[in-house]
């Protein structure tokens, strides 16, 4: 999945590599998912060809209808199987993409085979609005119903994406155009606060109306928690402001870095500040601008990456915050990066560098894992998902952490090269984490400094609006003294 089209890769606890989307349902639900919430069509084909060749179809012509439709469907029943009560099946794109139909078919399929109380069908969708004649436009949606029937299926709840409040013309025309009870048109207006999305949706009664259908008994909602926690985001003092800069090269898309750019909000809730985020282009940062460049925020964020494009910048960057003291966060490959940069200008060891890089470079102080060497070093060859980390008492990690163990993400291939770490630890790079071995470097820090700390893991993807990341949580803290 490329960052500039598809935003950032999230990672499960389990080590799948999912659409950024999973990143919210966890934000939203505080739940840890799996491998089995994300289901790709590359999944779905790898399964049928490997049942194809192990002969389960013998005598069978290979086809869309039944085989693929079955494997997906094989992905929701799978969840029959747990204690789960209620699956929720999310379909991404556009009724009508060619990528979506055999999917479209399927759910329709599951709709025959189960109870029509059992299975529901909710229509995302959005209503325009013409500023030039002040009108919201339902023809848009009436279109993407009529199409969704002619797939065999009728939305029994339709959620209406919009910038202004639907007028009651507009919901009565759209209950009857798109064959919905009036009190299932469900408004999801844009929201001031995105974490306020579910209250607004409950106000409307969505959750009412898809227990009506379900059939499930009538319930009181406790969502009083969530209602504080949006009570307190709201009376945040606006003026109160902590400017942070992710220094990063994918920065044309916002996407790209949605988990970190959510963690630091997370963190300004926390705080009881508001946190305002820039991305900057690691590749415009130069020795001669980095001050001009950084010297407005109050905090700075390297966050992960992979390849050559804007290293440079991102060393730079580091250089700054060290020698001025600025709070810094630094994410994979911008631990990484803090490691050479603290090599380089430090132990001025001139030509340090990370192998993946450099492949040939005299100082790898990081560098490929010994079982990875000879492995091609692309494609799936990385260590993904939640590992364990022992953390070092006395330090800012275990300040901040406030535990000895604790189990973060990873999506990486590089480490933080051991024959380093002796020099590195006595000029002041102190290692504060590792594996419970000891020997994966998890995590690298300042004392001498404000807040100079790092980690080989990704905190932002395990970070909640109402259980913050304490990584960004004392950036923020720090920024703000
Ligand atoms: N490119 C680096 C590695 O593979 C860092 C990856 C990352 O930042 N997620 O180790």
């Amino acid at each position: 999945m490329n960052p500039y089209e598809h935003g950032e890769v999230f990672v499960t606890d389990d080590g799948a590599e999912t659409d950024l989307d999973l990143g919210h349902y966890e934000r939203f639900i505080n739940e840890n998912l799996t491998q089995n919430s994300s289901v790709t069509m590359g999944k779905i084909y790898s399964n049928v060809i490997e049942k194809e060749r192990k002969g389960e179809y013998l005598g069978k012509t290979v086809q869309v209808i039944p085989h693929i439709t079955n494997e997906i469907k094989q992905k929701i029943y799978g969840f029959e199987e747990s204690n789960t009560d209620i699956v929720i099946t999310e379909i991404g794109g556009t009724v009508g993409d060619i990528e979506g139909l055999s999917i479209i078919e399927a759910i329709r399929q599951v709709g025959l085979e189960k109870n029509p109380e059992d299975v529901l069908y909710i229509h995302v969708t959005l209503l325009p609005y013409i500023s030039g004649s002040n009108e919201i436009k339902s023809k848009p949606t009436q279109h993407s119903v009529k199409e969704l029937q002619s797939f065999g299926i009728k939305p029994d709840i339709l959620v209406c994406r919009t910038e202004r409040d639907i007028p009651d013309s507009i919901r009565e025309k759209l209950a009857l155009f798109c064959n919905v009870r009036k009190t299932s048109v469900i408004q999801n207006k844009t929201a001031d606060c995105l974490y306020a999305v579910p209250l607004m949706l409950e106000e409307e009664g969505l959750a009412r109306e898809v227990c009506n259908h379900l059939k499930l008994e009538k319930y009181i909602p406790d969502n009083s928690k969530w209602e504080t926690m949006i009570e307190n985001i709201r009376n945040i003092d606006k003026n109160k402001v902590v400017k942070i800069a992710i220094v990063g090269k994918y920065i044309k898309l916002e996407d790209s870095y949605i988990s970190v750019i959510e963690s630091l909000y997370h963190a300004g809730f926390a705080n009881h500040v508001k946190v305002k985020v820039d991305l900057v282009d690691s590749e415009t940062i130069t020795k001669g601008n980095v001050k001009d460049k950084l010297s407005i925020y109050d905090g700075i964020v390297v966050p992960g990456g992979f390849g050559n494009r804007g290293i440079e910048g991102k060393i730079e960057t580091i250089k700054y915050v060290r020698e001025n003291k600025v709070p810094f966060l630094g994410i994979c490959l911008g631990m990484q990066m803090a490691v050479v940069e603290f090599a380089r200008n430090v132990l001025n060891l001139k030509d340090a560098n990370s192998a993946e890089l450099e492949e040939n470079t005299k100082n790898p102080v990081i560098h490929i894992m010994e079982e990875q060497k000879g492995i091609d070093k692309k494609g799936g060859t990385m260590r993904l998902g939640a590992y364990p980390c022992v953390i070092k008492e006395g330090s800012l990690a275990y300040q901040l952490y406030g535990e000895k163990e604790i189990s973060e993400r990873h999506r990486h291939r590089y480490e933080y090269n051991n024959a380093y770490r002796q020099q590195l630890e006595e000029a002041g790079l102190k290692v504060s984490g590792t594996s419970p071995d000891g020997l994966l470097v998890e995590i690298v820090e300042i004392e001498d400094h404000p807040y100079f700390i790092a980690g080989q893991f990704h905190p932002e993807l395990k970070s909640r609006p109402n259980k913050p990341a304490p990584l960004f949580v004392g950036l923020v803290k720090a920024c703000l003294k």
